[in-house]
């Protein structure tokens, strides 16, 4: 039996209602796309790569996005904690018993810190108290899903960290993105089944809204059938925020993806503009908030405890 948080997110996810999209509506897609972003890809010194954080930064602080691109990324335990809790629901996805949160957290980071890539190099060096410290952080995360999100039937086609990719302009662009969550599948060989689901803590943002619905164009250019919902889960309090997918909404994805184009292209390799700082929340998590005048300004003149990461 669903308790009444479980139940809430079960009555807004579930749905016996299968929209039909036009059969061309892929192909119009990748069409407009490769359309419009042609000349900017086909300028650039090198193939292009676009992920929704990217996308984000291009539409939000364009001197971020650039500082970003000259600094190497270096895991925290604070970063790690969304990696290790996904990698603890992909396995609670596949596991035939029932394990404790922690338990599959225990796992997650043994099998992380068996890979080669840099989060395995990350936890590998990590002292007892600092792998215990982000055990218990994923452990929260972990428990407040289990605790408020139905259990995953298997008959929902669960996929934890779903990878989507488009290729375009022969190979010159690629847009990638991981979804937390998929449900659902594509029914009768048309009919829109699939809930994509991103996993949060902190304060909804509008960003969030964006960076769904760019899965959303990116599972269409896919699978020639969008999803049916996209949901914001905010854990710390339980909500599901949902927004079903129309064309308009894909149109309006596929537009921002061509200004995020152009503005990369304008941005970097040779002859790049300077970009432009755009102050905000996000300062607080911005590698130059030292350095930046704008940046200092804001942080500043702001409440810092309102804020909490996302
Ligand atoms: S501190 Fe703020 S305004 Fe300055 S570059 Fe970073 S995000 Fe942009």
């Amino acid at each position: 039996m669903l308790n009444p948080a479980q139940q809430q997110v079960l009555d807004e996810l579930g749905s016996t209602d299968r929209p039909r999209f036009r059969d061309e509506l892929r192909h119009d897609l990748r069409s407009y796309l490769e359309e419009e972003v042609d000349e900017a890809v086909a300028g650039a010194d090198e193939a292009l790569f676009l992920s929704k954080h990217q996308l984000g930064l291009l539409h939000g602080c364009e001197a971020r996005f650039v500082a970003e691109r000259s600094v190497p990324f270096a895991w925290t335990i604070a970063s790690a904690r969304g990696s290790v809790a996904h990698k603890a629901i992909e396995l609670m996805v596949t596991h035939r018993h029932t394990p404790t949160p922690l338990d599959l957290v225990e796992r997650a980071l043994d099998r992380i810190e068996d890979d080669e890539f840099s989060l395995g190099g990350f936890l590998r060096g990590l002292d007892e108290g600092e792998r215990a410290e982000l055990a218990s952080r994923a452990n929260d995360f972990v428990t407040t899903f289990m605790e408020t999100f139905p259990p995953l039937a298997r008959r929902w086609k669960p996929v934890s960290e779903y990878s989507l990719r488009a290729l375009l302009c022969a190979d010159r662009l690629t847009l990638r993105g991981k979804v937390d969550l998929s449900l659902g599948y594509v029914r009768n060989g048309g009919e829109a089944g699939k809930v994509l689901i991103d996993l949060k803590t902190g304060q909804p943002g509008h960003g969030h809204l964006e960076d769904l619905r760019f899965y959303a164009l990116l599972e269409t250019l896919k699978m020639g059938v969008p999803p049916r919902l996209l949901v914001n889960y905010y854990l710390d309090a339980g909500t599901p925020r949902s927004e079903a997918v129309t064309e308009d909404l894909l149109w309006s994805a596929a537009r921002r993806v061509v200004d995020g184009v152009r503005l990369l292209t304008d941005l970097t390799g040779a002859g790049a503009r300077d970009p432009r700082p755009v102050a905000g929340f996000n300062c607080r998590w911005c590698p130059i908030n030292d350095e930046c005048a704008e940046g200092r300004q804001f942080l500043d003149g702001s409440d810092q405890d309102d804020w909490r990461p996302s």
